[in-house]
């Protein structure tokens, strides 16, 4: 991948909150396709 020149200023990473567990109300562990709680195993898939 080629790397572009004269973009260094403009890293604007989107922020994401965490995803926090309805049912213990924790952080979410968040994966390629879902999140899963830790605290409890609550998982949920991401929709798309
Ligand atoms: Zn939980």
């Amino acid at each position: 991948m080629a790397k572009q020149q004269g973009k260094e200023e403009k890293k604007v990473k989107e922020y994401k909150p965490p995803k926090m567990c309805p049912k213990c109300n924790s952080r979410m562990a968040e994966h390629a396709d879902r999140f899963t709680c830790g605290r409890c195993g609550y998982t949920e898939f991401k929709k798309k």
